[in-house]
């Protein structure tokens, strides 16, 4: 078998390492981001109902035009834009390093970021590079970044606003600085926009090589995998041809459609998640020894004293909660937890299990 995959499997594959989640059944769940909110109750029958007419003997609408009509709505698209649907944006940012890539080219992104933009990079076959962040503040160094974009003229640049798993956003400033020195796409990551207001979405019409990528996973539709891309209709009609054609399944295309003609349930959701997020933060400071990060986004990264995140993390998990440790993932993030916003009653366990923690 080992002579098989050496002869077959490409070397690059085989040294990654497949994308895994910890196992977190039984445990309050603070490690992935999700909105710790269901539809209401009343809605979920409304929600059950769809489900009975779908036609699942047939192939979905491939266009998936009801939901796409539905999604521009809610998401305020601007009507002179193309518009593609991805199972995830994680699919379409795959889409997109397959489309650009060319033997010689890049993809480029800031260190630490989301890591499917290195990892879709690598499957396509480009050279990526990350652009370390600020060790202090994780905010972008624009000497280096700027002189990295002349040297790798990277075909695309990802840009996560607010980063993952920083939680901060960017100044509007340097992002319209990085859109302007590149001659390559810039997409802006905004899969945490349900928790800020500071969408690059107005600055569409003024640059051709920008597009804004969203997801419908952070604000409560994790499990339906949408994502969505928008930007100039020509450049998305060639991005289209590499989507495989019935990417959006039936289930997900009516389910998606009935929800966010309910918007306003997640809006409401979003703006508890961000109270909630500020009330953490405030308490998670009264810790000591521990630096927390402002966030834009529904988690919140913290760093533990020096060699305390490992067992930081382990005694949170006996005490029932899962979060994330990013200690050891990256050069920058040593020592550091990520803690997704939970309900109010999840954020005072999680708070009172970290005071005890603490005094160990
Ligand atoms: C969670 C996340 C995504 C993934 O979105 P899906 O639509 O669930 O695939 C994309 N980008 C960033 C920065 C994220 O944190």
């Amino acid at each position: 078998m080992k002579n098989l995959l050496d002869k077959l499997i490409r070397s690059d594959i085989k040294a990654l390492t497949s994308y895994k989640t910890q196992d977190a059944s039984g445990y309050i769940k603070l490690d992935a981001m999700e909105n710790p909110y269901s539809l209401p109750e009343d809605l979920k029958n409304d929600w059950a109902s769809i489900f009975k007419e779908a036609d699942i003997n047939r192939y979905p609408d491939p266009s998936a035009k009801n939901l796409k009509k539905q999604l521009s709505k809610a998401m305020k698209i601007p009507e002179e834009c193309g518009l593609i649907l991805g199972n995830g944006s994680d699919e379409i940012i795959q889409i997109i390093s397959t489309s650009l890539s060319r033997s010689g080219q890049c993809v480029m992104s800031v260190d630490p970021s989301f890591i499917m933009y290195q990892m879709t990079a690598t499957y396509a076959g480009m050279n990526y590079y990350g652009v370390p962040l600020d060790k202090e503040d994780f905010s972008i160094n624009m000497t280096l970044m700027l002189k990295m974009i002349r040297n790798h003229k990277p075909s695309v640049i990802f840009l996560a606003n607010p980063n993952n798993p920083t939680g901060n956003l960017f100044p509007e400033k340097q992002i319209l600085e990085i859109i302007e020195s590149t001659d390559g796409l810039v997409v802006i990551d905004e899969a945490y926009g349900p928790f800020h207001n500071k969408s690059f979405m107005p600055n569409l019409k003024n640059h051709n090589n920008l597009l804004i990528m969203g997801t419908v996973s952070k604000m409560g539709l994790a499990g339906l995998r949408l994502g969505f891309l928008v930007g100039s209709e020509q450049l998305l009609e060639e991005f289209e041809k590499v989507k495989l054609p019935y990417n959006i399944n039936i289930l997900t295309q009516i389910g998606a459609e009935f929800a966010l003609s309910h918007k306003e349930v997640f809006d409401k959701q979003a703006s508890i998640i961000c109270l909630e997020r500020e009330k953490l933060i405030e308490n998670l400071k009264k810790l000591s020894n521990i630096k927390v990060y402002n966030s834009d986004a529904n988690f919140v990264l913290i760093r533990a004293p020096k060699g305390q995140a490992n067992f930081w993390f382990d005694e949170l998990k006996k005490s029932g909660i899962l979060i994330k440790n990013l200690n050891g993932t990256n050069s920058l993030l040593n020592d550091c937890l990520r803690i997704t916003v939970g309900t109010e009653k999840e954020n005072k366990l999680l708070i009172s299990s970290l005071i005890k923690i603490s005094k160990i």
